[in-house]
């Protein structure tokens, strides 16, 4: 990939989703998440440059990608209705 070769700046660890590079503006931009399509499964979302508002990335938020969130957020699933496991 020649691609990489050009990546090799030092600010590489502040790479990040809300700052991209444009290519209108010729330096990395910060950006505004917008959701652009939500699909059985997965969400996609698009990455607009604040100072001229061209797309200058994309975004899938997979369906996998919730579940695991969702997951740390909670272990299981309510089954029955245990209150009185709460109790002392
Ligand atoms: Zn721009």
């Amino acid at each position: 990939m020649a691609w990489m070769a050009i990546m090799s700046q030092p600010q590489f660890e502040n790479f990040t989703a809300s700052s991209l590079y444009c290519e209108k503006c010729k330096a990395s931009m910060p950006v505004r998440e917008r959701l652009l399509l939500v699909l059985p499964g997965k969400e996609i979302f698009d990455y607009l440059c604040t100072g001229c508002s061209s797309s200058v990335g994309q975004r899938e938020v997979t369906e996998g990608e919730k579940l695991m969130a969702q997951a740390m957020a909670g272990q299981s699933r309510r089954r029955a209705p245990r209150a009185h496991q709460l109790m002392p």
